[in-house]
Parts: C-alpha cells; sequence; structure tokens
C-alpha cells in the first residue's frame, strides 16, 4: 500500500465527475490496489474521508472512516471503514444541518455549509456486494462531502455564508468550541 499526494483545489482534477465502474473493472487488481491506497492515504492524513479524485484519478470510488477521537475532527461520531464504489448518495426528509467543513484538498480552510440531516447511501463495496444504508448528523454530511468530491463539487461551493471562511488556526481560536457544542447536538438528536 502506499500514501499517494493529495491534489489540491485548483487542480481540474477536483473539478471533474469521476466515472462509474464495470465489475470487471473493480475486480482488477490496479482498481484493488487503488482502494487499498485511498485507505492508506486517507489514514496518514487523518482525514474522515477520501475520493478517488483527491488523489488524481477518475474512478468513481470513495472511502469514508472516522475513528474514536480524529485530530483533525475529533468530534465526529465513529464510522467504521466504508468503501464505496458507484455510490448515490439521497437526501431524504426536509431537515438540513449546518456543518463546520474543512477538506483535505482545501489545506487552509474551513467554512460553513448546509447539508441534508438523512442521507439514503446506495453502493457497490469493494467486492461488488451492493449496500443500501441510512446516515443521519454529522456522518450524514461526511458522506455527502465525498458524494459531492465524486461529482467535482468542493464544499467551497456549497458556503452560503463567506464569512464563515476561517484558516483552521483561526477556527480553533474563534470557532471551535462553538460549533463542537453544536455538533455534540447535532450526534444527541441525530446519531450517525
Ligand atoms: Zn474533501
Amino acid at each position: 500500500m502506499t500514501v499517494l499526494p493529495i491534489v489540491q483545489v485548483g487542480d481540474p482534477v477536483l473539478r471533474e465527475r469521476a466515472r462509474e465502474l464495470s465489475a470487471e473493472e473493480l475486480a482488477s487488481p490496479d482498481t484493488q490496489h487503488l482502494i487499498d491506497d485511498l485507505i492508506e492515504t486517507k489514514r496518514a492524513a487523518n482525514g474522515a474521508g477520501l475520493a478517488a479524485n483527491q488523489v488524481g484519478d477518475l474512478r468513481r470510488i470513495a472511502v469514508v472512516e472516522v475513528t474514536e477521537g480524529n485530530p483533525r475532527y475529533p468530534y465526529k461520531p465513529p464510522v467504521p471503514l466504508t468503501v464505496m464504489v458507484n455510490p448515490v448518495v439521497e437526501p431524504f426528509g426536509d431537515e438540513t444541518i449546518a456543518i463546520n467543513e474543512g477538506c483535505l484538498s482545501v489545506p487552509t480552510l474551513r467554512g460553513t455549509v448546509e447539508r441534508a440531516a438523512s442521507v439514503r447511501v446506495r453502493y457497490l463495496d469493494r467486492d461488488g456486494k451492493e449496500h443500501v444504508e441510512e446516515r443521519r448528523g454529522l456522518t450524514a454530511g461526511t458522506f455527502q462531502h465525498e458524494f459531492d468530491h465524486l461529482n467535482g463539487v468542493l464544499f467551497l461551493d456549497r458556503v452560503r455564508d463567506p464569512s464563515t471562511f476561517a484558516t483552521w488556526e483561526e477556527f480553533d481560536r474563534h470557532g471551535r468550541a462553538e460549533f463542537e457544542r453544536e455538533a455534540r447536538a447535532i450526534v444527541q438528536r441525530l446519531g450517525s
């Protein structure tokens, strides 16, 4: 397994739509290696998720995994390793929540986006088995963020109030305490 370089905002590959894989392409050693490398790269960077666009590849694959006490997002509830191939993430219900997000491809900025509070996630795992799951709250936000990447969308595009942009350092200083209170309330109310 290899830790790959993470592509940064401004690289056009982050603005492209990743393409679906066939069953044969998913089973190929090359794609299975890519999945291993995505997991390794996400873990090395302490990310909550990583999409293939972010390592410069346009196969439609994203991984999500949050371990307890993630240093970037300590308030996020744990999510077991989920490898999503050809995923579809659909909101259900009308409720939205405000989530302060960051991104491994946008190293210096955080900002607040509106996300659907509940989503239905349909994907193939790395063995080609179909899964349909419901995700809520901050976890629903993480899945929407990764799905956006596969459609060439960055969280920057979804920030409605530009005054919420902050560097990670200034977010720690001025915004983190309040957002972590809100995040705990979201987790308590909606779970994951
Ligand atoms: Zn991202």
